[in-house]
């Protein structure tokens, strides 16, 4: 817990996540990100008179993948509500969402080790975008009526930093359902976050300002401690905090008041008279959590089983495909620690782009590992060997062979060609044995090149210095 001026700070977010789904929520249209404006839209997602929606089924059960995946309880009861408001970006001037009874309630995402309450996920349709020039706003219809699950959470939260987490998690645990591709920067993740302050132990809430639209882990954490102390600030000089929204601004990195909240009386919501009460039975519900996958919080367990570092794991577990490679190649892999390394270092770097896609089948990856393992090539060998597999699609155990990689463990071989490399190099020694000890890594660096990069490391460096105490 962070306490500044004796005040702590209670964090709860409202996060928008766009469902990855072919068509809009209530019509047929297309969600295809970029295309040319208002191209993708119909009569239905303008709102026009006479037109009727009729909701996506798979928008539906990607929600209830959301709430089953987030320790929710799905409702077999739910309803869409009208949610009146007049802004250009909506041209029904209503916002079809779930008020009164939402399809999920009550769940928990796990934040370093803490619970954080997931109070309700609800379905609704995006509003579409307004771009502001000079003098003129532009309006693209595209993303109206797509689909999106709007995540509440109880105001659990304590800290930028947990708030952060927690976003990251929920990103995660979607990605892994593969139900939003979570793009901040594309606006299909987005966050709202609401911030009070009380005396530090408290236990009452204070009056909460509420920041729209923040789509940057960076910004979340900047508007949070922006306004937590402005609150703090303004009750410590005697003033009061008012129940407002406000804006973050990117450049400044503070908030600005853009206007009173808006209370539920002012939606004036009322039951969708257009889409019937949506009615799922136990055995809808059983179907779609057996499709659920291993999620991130179980994943990261099992890796950690298999001794694995902290750092390696949060890496591993960030992208599924990643995750799911490391699973296929450590099967009876002899050293899972070189086989995460390899991976995190070799392949990562080769990697292009979002989302891990490899050549390489796991078996072949693993097989560097086991060599390396096994003792049979070293560690820059297997480095290169890896990157290899990759580049020129060889069979590592076949190239080993082929090429002589095998790594030179016998005494007598090294130290022959230690002397070698000593011959040669008669000003460097004499340097080194006069005092100037750094070089010594030079002499050894020299006499592994010699072995092509092929001798046992220790044992080299070990045979070197004998050789220069003679
Ligand atoms: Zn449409």
């Amino acid at each position: 817990m962070s306490l500044y001026r004796g005040f702590e700070t209670v964090i709860g977010l409202e996060i928008h996540a766009e469902l990855a789904c072919e068509s809009k929520v209530f019509c047929t249209c297309r969600t295809a990100f970029g295309a040319a404006p208002n191209t993708q839209i119909c009569p239905i997602c303008l709102g026009l008179p006479g037109t009727l929606p009729r909701l996506n089924r798979q928008a539906v059960e990607f929600a209830v993948l959301a709430g089953l995946a987030t320790g929710c309880t799905v409702a077999e009861f739910s309803r869409m509500d009208r949610k009146n408001y007049f802004y250009p970006d909506l041209p029904k001037a209503y916002q079809i969402s779930e008020d009164t009874y939402p399809l999920c309630r009550e769940g928990s995402v796990e934040v370093f080790g803490r619970p954080i309450g997931i109070e309700r996920i609800h379905l609704e349709e995006d509003a579409g975008k307004l771009s502001h020039g000079k003098g003129v706003t532009l309006i693209d219809y595209n993303r109206c009526g797509v689909p999106l699950i709007e995540i509440v959470t109880a105001p659990d939260l304590r800290t930028a930093g947990e708030a952060h987490e927690l976003v990251a998690e929920l990103r995660r645990i979607l990605r892994y359902l593969g139900i939003s591709d979570c793009r901040m920067q594309e606006g299909s993740l987005r966050c709202d976050v609401n911030v009070s302050v009380r005396p530090a132990g408290s236990d009452s809430l204070g009056v909460r300002t509420e920041i729209k639209n923040l789509n940057s882990f960076q910004f979340i954490e900047k508007a949070i401690a922006f306004e937590s102390r402005r609150q703090i600030d303004l009750i410590c000089d005697g003033g009061t905090v008012r129940r407002e929204t406000r804006r973050f601004d990117e450049v400044t990195g503070s908030t600005h008041s853009l206007r009173d909240k808006e209370s539920a009386a002012d939606y004036r919501f009322f039951p969708e008279p257009d889409i019937p009460p949506l009615r799922l039975t136990g055995a809808d519900i059983s179907a779609l959590a057996a499709r659920l996958p291993e999620l991130p919080a179980a994943l990261r367990a099992r890796f950690a089983a298999l001794g694995l570092p902290e750092a390696d794991i949060r890496q591993l577990t960030e992208d599924r495909a990643l995750a799911d490679y490391f699973d296929a190649a450590a099967e009876g892999c002899e050293n899972v620690k070189t086989l995460a390394n390899l991976l995190l270092s070799e392949f990562l770097r080769l990697a292009e782009g979002e989302g891990f896609a490899c050549p390489v089948p796991p078996e072949r990856l693993r097989a560097v590992a086991n060599l390396a393992a096994a003792g049979s090539i070293n560690a820059s060998t297997a480095k290169r060997l890896a990157a290899r597999t990759w580049l020129e699609g060889i069979d590592p155990e076949e190239t080993v062979s082929r090429e002589g990689l095998a790594q030179i463990t016998q005494p007598e071989a090294l130290l022959c060609g230690i002397r070698e490399v000593f011959g040669e190099n008669q000003a460097l020694i004499s340097q080194i044995r006069s005092g100037k000890t750094a070089a010594a890594k030079a002499l050894v660096g020299k006499c592994m090149a010699h072995f092509s990069g092929r001798a046992e490391p220790r044992l080299l460096t070990r045979l070197v210095e004998e050789e220069l105490q003679k």
